[in-house]
């Protein structure tokens, strides 16, 4: 068997065993399903018990607390807990992308320090990139450290931080050098321990009235200099490394699964037309699809390789899927979205129609993605 191939028995007895504590926990109302669940299911118990049966921190090597797994496995892992809408948004940062970052980057501390919170489920991250004038470009951060051998001082503000209000740290992507003008060159990042007494917090309210993400403002925060991830200098290869786990995840085609997982019980309940029966097809062979790519994304990354032109089609084609899901069910159903007093689909329809415009935008927007395939192809 090839390096990071995993027989299929051990596949499928994992994948049951997942499935099977999904329905306790359902069954004992644990949970809700809930579409976009990675995002705003915010429950660290849930996290916690994740942990304890060691599903999280699947990869990473079990002197720091992981399980020595295989990406593959992880795959499948993440991925029943997203189709069956769990609530796992309280440890998904840290579990997808900081512990890889930490493990790559990190110093023997900071690796003894995180990880094993990360994969027991009781230490959660934010993603410290996006600035006010700084999302896309991001070679344009303004958010600087200055550092004097023993401590760094943070100034600058983020923005979108995505559970920063509930983080036990952030890895922060800062200029330690030069100018904006040096963009990929000076680019350091940092862990930051939460909450900081110069660091504020602000919510920002989106669409639905929730506050998940957050405005964060580094008021001349001091931090040891310990806090420096990796090398000086090197952030911005480092933040590619992260973003690389950040894009290619089956998140990024899953959001909106619970839904037709609903819409399905619904017909099969109820009857469908041959019209709805076609629509029902087209969807499940379109996620088929995307599950083969981004199956592959998670097999080369075991290998050791860089899929970042296959991660960027998964992300660019699934998140443009997720979105339409959401309009072909609606269309379809004929159902009337209502955030409150209707059934649990209605519920879930409203919740994915208010969450579809940011499917494409977060953690890079499609425009950006196709910049890279295009590269990648050596079309730029
Ligand atoms: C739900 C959500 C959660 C998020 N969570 C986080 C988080 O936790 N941490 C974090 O750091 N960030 C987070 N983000 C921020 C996200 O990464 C940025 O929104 C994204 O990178 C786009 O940046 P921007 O919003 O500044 O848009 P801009 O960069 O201003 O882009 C505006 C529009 O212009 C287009 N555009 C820009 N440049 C180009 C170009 N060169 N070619 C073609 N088109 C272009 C874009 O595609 C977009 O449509 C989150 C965003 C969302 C929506």
């Amino acid at each position: 068997m090839s390096r990071g191939a995993v027989a299929d028995d051990v596949l499928h007895a994992l994948r049951d065993e997942v499935r099977t504590f999904l329905r306790t926990e359902l069954a004992d109302g644990a949970f809700r399903p809930d579409v976009d669940s990675w995002m705003t299911g915010f429950d660290p118990d849930f996290s916690r018990r994740l942990g304890e049966r060691g599903w999280l921190g699947l990869t990473m090597p079990v002197e720091y607390g992981g399980q020595g797994r295989t990406a593959v496995e992880r795959f499948v892992v993440t991925e029943e807990l997203l189709a069956h809408g769990a609530p796992v948004a309280a440890h998904w940062i840290a579990d997808r992308q900081m512990a890889p970052s930490i493990l790559a980057n990190g110093t023997e501390t900071q690796k003894r320090r995180y990880i094993p919170g990360i994969s027991s489920g009781t230490v959660f991250f934010a993603i410290g990139m996006s600035e006010p004038d700084a999302g896309s470009d991001l070679a344009s951060v303004r958010t600087r450290a200055t550092g004097n051998g023993d401590t760094w001082s943070l100034r600058g503000t983020k923005v979108w931080t995505t559970g920063a209000h509930i983080a036990h740290a952030m890895v922060l992507l800062a200029r330690t050098d030069g100018s904006t003008e040096d963009r990929r060159e000076g680019l350091s990042q940092f862990v930051v321990d939460l909450p900081h007494p110069d660091i504020e917090i602000r919510p920002l309210a989106s669409i639905d009235g929730e506050a998940h993400f957050n405005e964060v403002i580094f008021h001349d925060a001091v931090v040891d200099s310990s806090a420096l991830l990796g090398v000086r200098g090197q952030g911005w290869r480092q933040v590619m490394s992260e973003l690389a786990f950040e894009r290619s995840g089956p998140e990024r085609y899953l959001s909106t699964l619970p839904l037709l997982r609903a819409w399905t019980g619904l017909l099969r309940e109820h009857g469908a037309t041959p019209e709805q029966r076609r629509t029902l097809g087209e969807l499940t062979a379109q996620a088929w699809a995307l599950r083969q790519m981004s199956l592959q994304v998670a097999r080369e990354l075991h290998a050791g390789g860089e899929p970042d032109v296959l991660a960027a089609m998964v992300k660019d084609l699934g998140s443009t899927f997720e979105g339409d899901l959401v309009s072909a069910i609606r269309d379809a159903s004929g159902a009337i979205p209502r955030r409150t007093g209707g059934t649990d689909f209605e519920r879930m329809l409203a919740q994915a129609v208010l969450h579809t415009p940011a499917f494409t935008l977060r953690g890079g927007t499609n425009e950006i993605l196709r910049g890279i395939i295009a590269r990648g192809l050596g079309m730029r």
